[in-house]
C-alpha cells in the first residue's frame, strides 16, 4: 500500500482519521515556531520534537514533506522584552534565533524547509488584512487598529469547541493571548501606540504592526497554499491562536484552511505546564551544562505519546538515559557478533518487530507502543546472542533494521559510527581532549592533523567535540 495506513487524531473533528494527503505522495505541513523573545525551554522543544516525529514518520512512509516553521520575531512579547533591555528588537531577537537553531540541531531535529520570519512578511500580512476589510470580515476600531469580527464568521470556535452565540457584540481584545472565556473580536493589525516605540511599519492600512495570529495565516498560505495538509502546535496554541488562524484564512479565501490539526500535550513540572511565566523551566543549554546528553532528552520527550502530558523529572531523564543505553549497547553487540546463524528465528523476529513498530506508528504516532515492540525484540535477540547465536551477516541485517527505525527515532545514529573508530583513533581523541583542557593548543592541533590523515575529522562545537569519518 502506498504511504502506509497512517491515522492521526484530528483536533478539528475530535476523531482519529485516516491520513490522505491533498496531493498523492506529498505533504505540506505548518508548525508554529518559536517566539524569540528569550531562550526557548524544553517544553517548547517537546513541541518541535513531536513535529519532527510527524515529519519523520511521513517520510518513512514515503511522503515528500514540505515543512514550514515560522519564527515569531515581532509580537507583544518580543516588543516588551527588547524594550525592557532598551535595545532594538532585531538585535534582541537575533541571538535567540541563533540559540534556537543550536538547540534543534543538538536534539537532532530535522530541518524544516522554510523558517519564515514575521518581520520579513509584512506585505503578505497587510494584503491579508486588506482582503478581510474588503470582504467585511474585519473593521477598524476607534483606535485605528483592525479587528476581526468573529460574529461574521459562522464557524468561529470550531477548533476549540466554543460557543460564541452569547458574546457581547463588539467586545474586543487587542492583546495576542487571552482565554476562551474572553473570546471576542480580535486584533489583526495593531495601530501604532507609544508602547510599540520604534517597532512599526508604514503601510497601506496605516502605521502599525501585525497581530500575532495574522502572521501565521499569511506565512503558512504563502509557502503552502490556501489549503494544506497538516498544522501542528502545542495544545496551548489551539485557542486563540489556531482558532483565529482558521477564521482569518478561511474568511479571506473562502476555502478550507487545513485538513488535519495535530496538537501535542504539554511538558509539565510538578504538575504544571513548563512555562517562562511560571519560572519552572529548563533550557536545553541548562541541562547540557549539567552534563545531560541531548539524546537522552530527545528520547525522554519523544518516547511518550504526543497526546499525553509528560512530567519532567531528573529521575525520568536518568531513566531515559539508561533505556537509550540499552539500545546503543544492543547495536554495539550486533556489530561485534560472529555467532552461529539463527536463521528463521531471526527472520521471524525481524518481521514481527517491523510490523509491530509500523502499526503502532501508523496508529496516531504511538511511539510508546512502537518502542515496546522494539524492546521486546531487543530482549529476544539478546537471548539469542547470549546463546552464541546470530551470525555476522544477521547482525548486520538487524543493524540495518535498527537504522531504519532510527530514521524515525533519531537517537542512536552516532553510535554506529563510533563503533567504527579504531582504538588508536579513540586514544588520540582522548589525548587531544586532555591537551585542550590543559590549553596545549599546539598538541591539540597536531593530533587533529594526525586524525585527519587517518580520515577522521574533528569539530569543536558548543556541545563538545564531534567527529566524523571522511569517506573518499
Ligand atoms: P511559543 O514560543 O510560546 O510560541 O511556543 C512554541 C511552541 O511550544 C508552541 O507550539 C507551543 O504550543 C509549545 N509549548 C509551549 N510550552 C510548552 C510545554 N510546556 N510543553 C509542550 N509544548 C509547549
Ligand atoms: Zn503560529
Amino acid at each position: 500500500m502506498q504511504n502506509g495506513n497512517i491515522h492521526f487524531f484530528n483536533t478539528l473533528t475530535h476523531q482519529k482519521e485516516k491520513f490522505v494527503s491533498i496531493e498523492p505522495g506529498k505533504v505540506k505541513m505548518y508548525t508554529c515556531g518559536p517566539t524569540v523573545y528569550d531562550y526557548i525551554h524544553i517544553g517548547n522543544l517537546r513541541a518541535f520534537l513531536f513535529e519532527d516525529i510527524v515529519r519523520r514518520w511521513l517520510e518513512y512512509r514515503g511522503f515528500q514533506v514540505t515543512q514550514v516553521m515560522n519564527v515569531t520575531d515581532v509580537d507583544d512579547r518580543t516588543i516588551k522584552a527588547s524594550k525592557a533591555l532598551g535595545i532594538p528588537i532585531k538585535q534582541h531577537t537575533e541571538c535567540f534565533i541563533k540559540a534556537f537553531f543550536e538547540d534543534i540541531e543538538a536534539l537532532n531535529i530535522e530541518k524544516a524547509d522554510y523558517y519564515p520570519k514575521a518581520t520579513e512578511h509584512i506585505p503578505e500580512m497587510v494584503a491579508l488584512v486588506k482582503k478581510l476589510l474588503e470582504k467585511g470580515y474585519a473593521y477598524r476600531g476607534e483606535d485605528n487598529s483592525v479587528y476581526f469580527a468573529i460574529s461574521k464568521f459562522k464557524d468561529y470556535g470550531k477548533l476549540a469547541r466554543i460557543q460564541v452565540g452569547d458574546l457581547k457584540a463588539g467586545a474586543r481584545v487587542k492583546v495576542d493571548e487571552y482565554a476562551k472565556e474572553e473570546a471576542s473580536d480580535f486584533v489583526v493589525w495593531k495601530a501604532w501606540d507609544k508602547d510599540d516605540g520604534d517597532v512599526f511599519w508604514v503601510t497601506e492600512i496605516g502605521k502599525g504592526r501585525p497581530g500575532w495570529h495574522i502572521e501565521c495565516s499569511a506565512m503558512s498560505m504563502k509557502y503552502l497554499g490556501e489549503t494544506f495538509d497538516i498544522h501542528c502546535g502545542g495544545v496551548d496554541n489551539m485557542f486563540p491562536h489556531h482558532e483565529n488562524e482558521i477564521a482569518q484564512s478561511e474568511a479571506a479565501t473562502g476555502k478550507k484552511f487545513v485538513n488535519y490539526w495535530l496538537h501535542n500535550e504539554h511538558l509539565l513540572v510538578e504538575g504544571k505546564k513548563m512555562a517562562k511565566r511560571l519560572h519552572n523551566y529548563y533550557t536545553l543549554k541548562d541541562l547540557m551544562a549539567k552534563g545531560y546528553d541531548p539524546m537522552a532528552i530527545r528520547y525522554l520527550m519523544m518516547s511518550a505519546h504526543y497526546g499525553q502530558q509528560i512530567n519532567f523529572t531528573f529521575e525520568g531523564l536518568e531513566a531515559a538515559r539508561k533505556t537509550l543505553e540499552r539500545l546503543t549497547n544492543f547495536v554495539n553487540r550486533l556489530l561485534e557478533t560472529n555467532g552461529k546463524p539463527a536463521g528463521d528465528k531471526i527472520n521471524q523476529l525481524n518481521e514481527g518487530v517491523q510490523k509491530g513498530f509500523e502499526a503502532a506508528m501508523d496508529d496516531d504516532l504511538n511511539v510508546s507502543v512502537a518502542l515496546a515492540h522494539l524492546f521486546d525484540f531487543v530482549r529476544d535477540v539478546n537471548n539469542l546472542l547470549d546463546n552464541g547465536e546470530v551470525s555476522k551477516e544477521e547482525g548486520k541485517g538487524i543493524c540495518d533494521l535498527m537504522s531504519k527505525f532510527d530514521k524515525v527515532l533519531g537517537v542512536i545514529g552516532q553510535v554506529k559510527e563510533k563503533e567504527k573508530l579504531s582504538k588508536e583513533a579513540e586514544e588520540l581523541i582522548n589525548r587531544r581532549e586532555d591537551a585542550r583542557k590543559n590549553k596545549d593548543w599546539k598538541t591539540a592541533d597536531q593530533i587533529r592533523d594526525q586524525l585527519k590523515t587517518m580520515g577522521i575529522v574533528i569539530e569543536d562545537t558548543a556541545q563538545g567535540i564531534r567527529w566524523r569519518i571522511e569517506k573518499d
